[in-house]
This record gives structure tokens, sequence and C-alpha cells, in this order.
């Protein structure tokens, strides 16, 4: 199965990150951006937020 990914600095609107985030299914994906955006921006893990990130979800491998 392809890969799906996040190109954070689209989904923060943060220019200074550089974070690409990668994995198998969405399930996985919404895992690891859920916990990227806590981490890193401080954002809080809400409904709207993770409707939010799934409009971001691209296929395929990220663009080097
Ligand atoms: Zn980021």
């Amino acid at each position: 199965m392809g890969q799906k990914y996040v190109d954070c600095r689209e989904l923060s609107g943060d220019i200074h990150c550089s974070a690409t985030l990668v994995a198998n299914s969405d399930d996985e994906l919404m895992e690891v951006v859920i916990k990227h955006a806590i981490n890193v921006h401080g954002l809080a893990n809400t409904t709207d937020f993770r409707k939010k990130i799934s409009t971001h979800f691209k296929e395929g491998s990220p663009p080097m």
C-alpha cells in the first residue's frame, strides 16, 4: 500500500517547521500529526483540529 503524508508547514502555518509526517494509514498518520502538533506547536487535540488535519492528507511519498 502507498504511503500518506502531511506537510506540517501547510497544516500549522508555521513557516519555520520543515517536518513532513509520513505513515501507512490514515489512523496512524492522524496519531503522528496530533503528537507532533501538541509537542512541537503546542496545539490542542480537538475535533475541529482533527478534521482540519484530515483535509491535509496527501497520497504517495513526500517530495524531497
Ligand atoms: Zn510542525
